[in-house]
């Protein structure tokens, strides 16, 4: 069943799991634009950047944050919040004709008391959803996400971001 088209290349970056030490996972090396696989990162540029989600509540659920490190809305600029929001919308737009679903949650965590996973630097959430996808189904013909279809689906969505 596992198809493996895509090419390996630095597979083991993505599928090893970040550590403590090496900090932020929104904060990218200071002068990197574009993507950067190791980190799932899909797009990115001065302002704001767009990654997968190592931990994922269905496939191409996706991450929308500032570049800064900021943690709140509030300490964000209004260029990066600007940059935020217009990057969301291109995202929804390149997931809707790709993956045609019906629908997107999208929104903020602000604060681990509201189930922020790192509240450290703001970050938006954007999941596609299906009428009856109650159980989450899958979106890309996986049944389940397991790091590999992580990185395939990464692939998938690079090609689609390019
Ligand atoms: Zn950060």
């Amino acid at each position: 069943m596992t198809e493996i088209l895509w090419a390996p290349w630095r597979m083991e970056y993505i599928l090893r799991e970040p550590k403590d030490e090496e900090g932020c996972v929104f904060c990218l090396p200071e002068d990197h634009l574009g993507p950067l696989p190791e980190r799932l990162v899909l797009y990115s540029d001065q302002t704001a950047l767009v990654m997968m989600n190592r931990y994922p509540y269905n496939n191409a659920h996706l991450l929308v944050a500032p570049r800064r490190h900021v943690a709140t809305l509030a300490e964000a600029t209004a260029e990066e919040r600007s940059a935020v929001i217009e990057l969301a919308a291109r995202t929804t737009s390149l997931l809707s004709a790709f993956m045609k679903p019906d629908g997107f949650n999208m929104g903020v965590n602000q604060g681990k008391v509201a189930g922020a996973g790192i509240s450290e630097h703001l970050h938006m959430h954007i999941t596609p959803r299906y009428n009856g996808d109650t159980n989450y189904m899958t979106v890309l013909g996986e049944t389940r996400v397991i790091p590999e279809h992580l990185a395939k689906t990464y692939e998938k969505l690079l090609e689609l971001f390019s």
